[in-house]
C-alpha cells in the first residue's frame, strides 16, 4: 500500500503552521516519502499524535509490534494538548491509519504484539461517557482498544495480567474498559494476553523467520520493580517489601513501567515508558529505576527513548553516561515536555562527550520559547520520528516525517549512523 496523496482537509491553518515550523530545507532532506519496509530492515516509528505515546515496530522478518497507544483526550473534554494532525479523528484512529500505511506491504496489516508500558491514559487511552462503543465487544474505544477496532491484534503483553493488583488494585474506568476489551477479544478472536517478565529475552521474538536474523533480540529489562541483573535471565528486586514501606512512598504507576533493550547486530535501542531516574527531594532512592537498569545494560546504546516524555524525573547522569545515546528521542506532547533541566542534561557534554542528536516529537512553541537557545539545539521539534535500521544492524538513519497530514513526507533525514554507537555523518 502506498502512502496516499496529501488530503487538503487534513491540513487546516494551525496544523499547516506546525508543518512549516519543522524548518527550512536542510542538507539530507528530500521532501519525498519514506520507501516501503523491506525484509531484513528494522523500522521503528515514533508516532506523533499530541495525545500520548505510540511506537510501531516492523521487525526484520516482518513481525509487527505496537508499544503503547495513548489517547489522553477523550470526547467531551477540553483537550490537554492540540490533537495531531487535527481533531477530526481520535488518536487511536490516527495511529491505526499510520499502522496501515507503515505495515509490510502485500499482506493485511496486523499487530503481532501490542505491548503496554503501563496503565496511564497517554499510554493506553482514556475513556469518557462519550467515547464510542466497539462494534466487536462490550467496551468503548480509546487508545489501544480503538487501534484494535481497525487493525487485528494477536497478542497483548502488559504489566498486570491477569490480576492487575500491583502495587495495589489498578482501578480506573479506562483500565476496567481495557480489561473488558481483553476478555471480549480473548473470547471472540483468541487474543492471547501475557504479563511482561523482567529478565527474559524470549517473550517478544521474531515470529515469521527467526532463523534468518539470529542477532535480533529483545531483552526485558524492568517491570513492577523487578530489574534484569545483566547476567543470564536473572533479576533482582529494587522495591523493598511493601509492608515495610509507608504507603505514601509506594511505587507509582510510572515507576512500574516495563522497559526493554532491543538489539539487532551492532544496533541497540532502549525504551522504558515513564520510568524515572531522579527521585524528587525527600523520596526514597529506589524511586530511581534508571540506575539499576543502566548497570544491567552496562554499555552504550545507539538510540534511547527518554523516559516520562522528558518531564522532570528521567535521564539521570549515570544513566546517560552509561548509555551515551547517539540518538535520543523525546516522546513529548504536552507543554511540560521536555523539562528544561532534562534537555540541559541531554545536551551536557560533561556527562558524555560524544556527538548526539535529539529528536522531540512535539516540542510546543511556548515550551521551546521558554527554554530559550538550548531549545534550538534539537535536531527536530515536530513530526513523527522513524528509525530505519539497515539489514544486519550495521547502520541506521533517522527520518523526520511531517505530522500535519497523512502524506508521509520526509522533511529531514539524519545519518547514516554506524550501529554500535558509531558517529553520524550528514
Ligand atoms: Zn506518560
Amino acid at each position: 500500500m502506498a502512502w496516499p496523496a496529501p488530503a487538503a482537509a487534513l491540513a487546516p491553518a494551525a496544523a499547516l503552521a506546525a508543518c512549516l515550523a519543522v524548518g527550512a530545507p536542510a542538507a539530507g532532506q528530500s521532501g519525498s516519502t519514506l520507501p516501503p519496509w523491506t525484509p531484513g530492515t528494522l523500522d521503528i516509528h515514533h508516532i506523533s499524535t499530541g495525545q500520548g505515546n505510540s511506537t510501531f515496530f516492523v521487525l526484520p522478518d516482518g513481525t509487527t509490534m505496537m508499544l503503547d497507544a495513548g489517547d489522553a483526550n477523550p470526547p467531551g473534554r477540553a483537550p490537554i494538548a492540540p490533537p495531531i494532525p487535527d481533531a477530526s479523528r481520535r488518536a487511536g484512529e490516527w495511529i491505526a491509519r499510520y499502522v496501515q500505511r507503515a505495515a509490510p506491504h502485500g499482506r493485511d496489516p496486523v499487530i503481532d504484539y501490542a505491548v503496554l508500558t503501563h496503565f496511564h491514559a497517554d499510554h493506553i487511552g482514556l475513556v469518557s461517557v462519550e467515547s464510542p462503543s466497539s462494534s466487536q465487544g462490550d467496551y468503548q474505544l480509546a487508545g489501544i482498544t480503538e487501534v484494535a477496532e481497525h487493525v487485528p491484534i494477536r497478542r497483548v503483553i502488559d504489566r498486570g495480567w491477569p490480576d492487575y493488583t500491583y502495587p495495589e488494585p489498578v482501578e480506573s474506568p479506562s483500565v476496567a474498559n481495557y480489561r473488558r476489551f481483553l476478555e471480549s477479544r480473548r473470547q471472540s478472536d483468541g487474543l492471547r494476553v501475557e504479563r511482561f517478565v523482567a529478565g527474559r529475552s524470549d517473550q517478544i521474538r521474531l515470529l515469521r523467520d527467526p532463523a534468518a536474523y539470529p542477532s535480533f533480540e529483545i531483552r526485558n529489562l524492568h517491570v513492577n520493580g523487578d530489574v534484569w541483573t545483566g547476567v543470564g535471565d536473572a533479576t533482582t528486586r529494587i522495591v523493598p517489601p511493601l509492608e515495610t514501606v509507608p504507603q505514601r512512598d509506594w511505587p507509582t504507576e510510572n515507576h512500574s513501567s516495563l522497559a526493554f533493550l532491543l538489539r539487532y547486530g551492532a544496533f541497540s535501542y532502549y525504551t522504558g515508558g515513564d520510568l524515572q531516574g531522579v527521585p524528587p527531594d525527600g523520596y526514597p532512592g529506589w524511586h530511581d529505576q534508571e540506575t539499576p537498569i543502566a548497570r544491567a545494560v552496562g554499555e552504550p546504546v545507539d538510540v534511547v527513548v527518554i523516559g516520562h516524555h522528558g518531564s522532570i524525573e528521567p535521564a539521570n547522569p549515570f544513566f546517560l553516561s552509561t548509555l551515551r545515546p547517539r540518538v535520543s528521542i523525546v516522546p513529548a506532547w504536552s507543554r511540560t515536555h521536555p523539562a528544561p533541566v532534562v534537555l540541559k542534561r541531554l545536551l551536557n557534554e560533561r556527562i558524555y562527550p560524544e556527538e548526539r542528536d535529539i529528536f522531540v516529537l512535539e516540542f510546543r512553541d511556548e515550551t521551546k520559547a521558554a527554554i530559550g537557545a538550548r531549545g534550538d539545539r534539537v535536531a527536530s521539534d515536530h513530526g513523527h520520528v522513524v528509525v530505519r535500521v539497515a539489514p544486519g544492524g550495521e547502520s541506521y538513519r533517522v527520518f523526520v516525517v511531517e505530522n500535519c497530514t497523512e502524506a508521509g513526507v520526509v522533511v529531514r533525514t539524519y545519518g547514516p549512523y554506524v550501529g554500535g554507537r558509531g558517529e553520524g555523518e550528514e
